[in-house]
């Protein structure tokens, strides 16, 4: 039993926990079985599975002046969420009707959002996270009817009247102070009359009131945000696997749910591309020490993986391997760089400046070279730029060159007890080493969680199963 303390949830459903009729149905239970140990209880929903992918679809075939497919878009989800409502909602009733029209209301939004898209020729982000916002929107007033019907008190919430933040279209950053005011004012006050606030995950609002999105996978981010700004005591994150695992179950099919992780563990995993956490989750609930638990809505029977301040670290153990794709690999090399100052500086203002984000830097000590890692679509941009900062360079032949390396992987082994074993990186070599992996570059996190290594696209499934089976599973 927990104590009168403790009593305020937030929980996160993400796209396949509300795929379908019969998984709504299962997340809203889920819901109502929590009612009486956590009377103050916010809900935060993603859109259905695959929803926002068809409205991102809609929009930019509509920029390139297709008239056709959003407008089949359209329809399509008409049909799908109104037969979701139609299989879940009472017939003849009020609440059924309501949703009911407010689902042909945004769909007939999309449509017009799209034709001026397509008028204008043009999909500018702002434009494209008011038509991408459509699904949360849907699918937190179908959720909300379903719990009314079932008789808890609820009420659909939108996010762009709580989470407040800036303008950067597509991956806006939350303003705390506003958010926290309105998060009081808007749900703080429901919550005391026991309504069940059930939030769209994904969106915000600037302080004018355009429609952001957090970044896509972003309603966990929306539920960190929430549960920071409500001083939740806990933050559960329903998803379609067991608890944050191993390795991606998709890939490595004899993964295994990991009970406990630290945040510095499942940041970093995130980081390199565990999709089972969006990678800013983590922030909100670190800084307030807030408990964060991954449970799969089609298995809630099982506990989950609980991710708090500091897990028990097993010297030598590496918990989980993940890898992120689609990534080159950028190489500045030259014998005229040693020893010279503000190279690196300058390299890295002219990656900046392209708004590429370096996801790993390695440099050999005989600084002859650095390599970084920047998404493969920013890398001609990057390489221009750095042409561009470095052109006397380049003319002295203090540089040769600049070049990248695509279709580029990073596999990251993640585990705190790694911290200041030698080992481990052996074992993760001998593993890769053993199938003629070659390993390109190597990189540690400052906190010494994670090893991270650039390998080729090619070789990514194998390494992850290797590294897997060879290190993970041999720590016990
Ligand atoms: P949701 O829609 O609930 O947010 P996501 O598809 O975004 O779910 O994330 C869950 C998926 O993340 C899982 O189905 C799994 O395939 C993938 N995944 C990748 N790495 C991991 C991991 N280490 N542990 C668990 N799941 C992972
Ligand atoms: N619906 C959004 C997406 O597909 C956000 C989320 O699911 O977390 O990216
Ligand atoms: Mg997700």
């Amino acid at each position: 039993m927990k104590s009168e303390k403790h009593s305020r949830l937030v929980m996160k459903f993400g796209g396949t926990s509300v795929g379908s009729a019969s998984a709504i149905s299962q997340a809203a239970e889920i819901v109502l079985a929590q009612a009486i140990a956590w009377p103050e209880m916010v809900v935060v929903v993603s859109a259905m599975s695959g929803v926002t992918d068809d409205l991102v679809r809609g929009s930019l075939s509509a920029a390139a002046g297709d008239t056709q497919t959003y407008q089949g878009i359209a329809a399509s989800l008409t049909e799908k969420h109104t037969r979701v409502v139609e299989d879940l909602l009472a017939p003849a009733g009020e609440l059924r009707d309501q949703v009911l029209h407010f689902i042909d209301r945004c769909l007939a939004e999309f449509s017009t959002l799209c034709h001026s898209v397509c008028v204008l020729g043009e999909l500018t982000p702002r434009a494209q996270d008011t038509i991408t916002s459509i699904g949360e929107r849907i699918n937190a007033r179908i959720f909300a009817a379903l719990l009314e019907q079932h008789g808890a008190e609820s009420q659909a919430v939108d996010a762009s009247e709580v989470i407040v933040t800036d303008d950067n279209f597509q991956n806006a950053s939350p303003l705390a102070i506003p958010t926290r005011e309105r998060a009081a004012a808007r749900l703080g006050k429901l919550l005391e009359q026991r309504v069940i606030p059930v939030v769209t995950g994904f969106i915000g609002a600037t302080t004018g009131g355009l429609i952001t999105t957090l970044g896509r996978g972003g309603s966990d981010y929306s539920a960190a945000i929430l549960g920071d700004c409500l001083d939740a005591d806990e933050v559960w994150i329903w998803t379609d696997v067991d608890g944050v695992m191993t390795a991606d179950p998709r890939v490595v099919p004899n993964a295994q749910v990991i009970p406990v992780l630290s945040y510095s563990e499942v940041g970093e995993l995130a980081y390199f591309g565990a999709k089972v956490l969006h990678p800013r989750t983590i922030r909100p609930v670190i800084d307030r020490g807030i408990p964060l638990w991954v449970k799969n809505t089609f298995n809630p029977g099982i506990p989950g993986t609980r991710i708090e301040r500091q897990s028990k670290e097993v010297t030598g153990t590496v918990k989980a391997v993940t890898a992120i794709k689609g990534l080159s690999m950028v190489t500045v090399e030259g014998r005229g760089m040693m020893g010279v100052p503000g190279i690196a500086a300058r390299t890295f203002g002219a990656v900046a400046s392209q708004g590429a984000s370096v996801l790993m830097i390695s440099q050999a000590s005989s600084e002859q070279s650095i390599c970084f890692v920047v998404p493969s679509e920013t890398v001609q941009g990057v390489i221009r730029a750095i042409e561009k900062e470095m052109a006397v360079e380049l003319a002295r032949q203090d540089i040769d060159r600049v070049w990248a390396m695509d279709d580029m992987v990073i596999v990251t082994a993640v585990g705190a007890g790694m911290r200041g074993t030698p080992g481990v990186a052996a074992r993760l070599f001998g593993a890769l080493g053993g199938k003629g992996i070659n390993v390109i570059a190597i990189a540690q996190g400052a906190s010494e969680c994670g090893v991270s290594m650039v390998l080729e696209a090619r070789d990514a499934a194998e390494a992850l199963r290797q590294i897997h089976d060879q290190v993970i599973m041999n720590n016990k």
